[in-house]
């Protein structure tokens, strides 16, 4: 279960983040996860339940929002689902693609006191 480690990921970033601020407490965490990760929202949850015991995010909640795995086609710059379609553009059958978004692990924001 890979989460486990992601969510690890999130948890020291989170409190590093927070410590710069002088915060003290995690009451929220809001992550941007790329779907080429495979996170199973379950196992996030889960994961986080376990590893956010003694940490200042232990009363915290975790948000979290999914972006669709995108790509962009170099020769006619058109964008597309690259889950559907890889690396071939739908629209011109260029193979100069590349992925642009769905690979990204973000903290979007956090609240705390
Ligand atoms: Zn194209």
């Amino acid at each position: 279960m890979h989460e486990l480690a992601f969510t690890q990921q999130i948890l020291w970033q989170a409190e590093e983040a927070a410590g710069a601020y002088g915060l003290k407490k995690i009451n929220e965490i809001k992550v941007v996860l790329g779907e080429l990760l495979y996170i199973m929202p379950e196992a996030l949850d889960f994961s986080f339940h376990v590893l956010k015991k003694g940490t200042m995010a232990e009363e915290a909640r975790l948000l979290a929002e999914y972006r669709k795995a995108l790509a962009q086609c170099d020769a006619c710059s058109n964008r597309y689902s690259w889950l559907e379609y890889g690396y071939h553009c739908p629209k011109c059958k260029s193979q100069e693609t590349r992925i642009i978004q769905g690979m990204e692990m973000i903290i979007e924001y956090l609240e705390g006191e």
